[in-house]
């Protein structure tokens, strides 16, 4: 497939903004979705719209194969070794606070450790700030280099045999940086402790092997990687699964229910309660189909490409600093001198170019680079390099504009 006919799968590309053709560089924020998906949603509300796992008509018997066939098709993607450990959810963060309440409550104490790095974003941050505060634990946070990665001599030092669990970012949403998963996992392991990935910016840019990096909890959304809001994945370890209580009950995730008392369905039923979301499943499902036909590796590829060209296409851009490591997924956060990112994302957007600035969902981490905020631009399958002539061009010239002024 090349990058035109790529890009012609995406509609929402082929459009001018404020009078120029659209540059979309916030896919991190969340990403475009192409033909395939919106048309797996399109069908499945037009033709088989049903609630799963209930009726025994024809209609309800084709939602459930679609969503149960989804569940593989995640399977497959991230290698977890069953489907009992996918759990469909909102997205990360309610993930990662089905983790924390369902698993942290329980098995964290008093005088625990859970440790963090300061480059998670709040969803992978304020849960467990939550579980620190209801069980007396204590949060540590694994430090930085100056570029903004970590080492494993760090990881070694900061994990110990009263940590419980370690969350981290697989990539961080405003460095790039790519955190060292499977040695930190070994790490946790050797002191008894379980490790949460945060892989909302991992599975959609890179190839995921949960089972190979030994995670023990891996989430994501599926809104970042070409799929619907509002569906996710929370993998979980099959023996970890079976010693959580649900956080969430209800419907559809019960086996048998009395007046007093109820039990629970097997996994991973019994982590979805109520009416689940078919259609985001399914589009889910459509967005893993529509990345395998390319290739996960030729998705990396693309965005090193694109990175390495950034780099140095940037450089003719005059006073602006670049945040985070050279070795990186592809994104580049940064700022410009004397000028606020707003101003910079507002000039921008004028010429039609979509860049996010902000404190990304990382506060603790813009303390860390001592900055209020930044702009950040991401790249995705779809993004040229004349998208990235626009950015340098568009900061060219907000670089003039606010010379003029200031
Ligand atoms: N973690 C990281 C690293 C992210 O980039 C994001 C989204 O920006 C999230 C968590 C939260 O994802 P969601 O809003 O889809 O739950």
């Amino acid at each position: 497939m090349d990058i035109t006919d790529i890009r012609q799968s995406f509609p929402v590309l082929n459009q001018d903004v404020n009078g120029h053709p659209l540059v979309y560089l916030d896919s991190s924020a969340t990403s475009q979705k192409p033909e395939s998906v919106i048309a797996a949603l399109d069908d499945y509300y037009r033709s088989y719209n049903s609630n799963v796992h209930r009726g025994v008509h024809t209609l309800g018997t084709r939602a459930t194969d679609a969503y149960e066939g989804a569940r593989e098709n995640v399977r497959a993607f991230i290698n977890a070794s069953s489907t009992e450990e996918i759990i469909f959810t909102r997205g990360t963060t309610t993930s990662i606070n089905t983790i924390a309440y369902g698993y942290g409550l329980d098995f964290v104490s008093e005088g625990d450790e859970i440790v963090l790095t300061p480059m998670e974003h709040h969803a992978n941050l304020i849960p467990w700030q939550q579980v620190a505060k209801k069980t007396g634990a204590t949060l540590k946070y694994i430090p930085m280099q100056a570029d903004g990665t970590v080492t494993v001599e760090d990881i070694n030092e900061t994990v110990t045999d009263r940590t419980k669990i370690v969350a981290m970012a697989h990539v961080s949403n405003v460095l790039g940086t790519i955190n060292p998963i499977k040695e930190t996992a070994q790490v946790a392991h050797r002191h008894g402790a379980v490790i949460v990935v945060d892989g909302a910016q991992g599975v959609p840019h890179m190839s995921v092997d949960v089972t190979d990096l030994d995670a023990d909890f891996y989430v994501f959304s599926g809104h970042k990687m070409l799929g619907p809001t509002g569906i996710g994945v929370l993998y979980g370890k099959k023996a970890l699964l079976n010693q959580m209580e649900p956080v969430e009950t209800g419907g559809e995730m019960i086996d048998f229910v009395d007046y007093y008392d109820a039990s629970w369905k097997e996994l991973p039923w019994k982590f979805e309660a109520g009416t689940p979301h078919v259609a985001g499943a399914v589009g889910l499902s459509a967005a893993i189909d529509f990345l395998n036909d390319i290739g996960m590796d030729t998705v990396h590829q693309h965005e090193e490409e694109l990175l390495s060209y950034a780099f140095n296409q940037l450089e003719k851009v005059d006073d602006l600093e670049i945040y985070g490591p050279n070795e990186r997924a592809g994104l580049v956060t940064f700022n410009m001198k004397d000028v606020h990112p707003h101003d910079v994302a507002t000039v921008l957007d004028a010429d039609g170019i979509a860049v996010r600035a902000g404190h990304h969902c990382a506060q603790p981490l813009m303390k860390w680079l001592d900055v209020t905020a930044t702009a950040r631009a991401s790249f995705y399958l779809y993004n040229t390099k004349d998208d990235v002539d626009a950015l340098v061009k568009g900061l060219q010239k907000t670089k003039e504009f606010f010379g003029n002024v200031l």
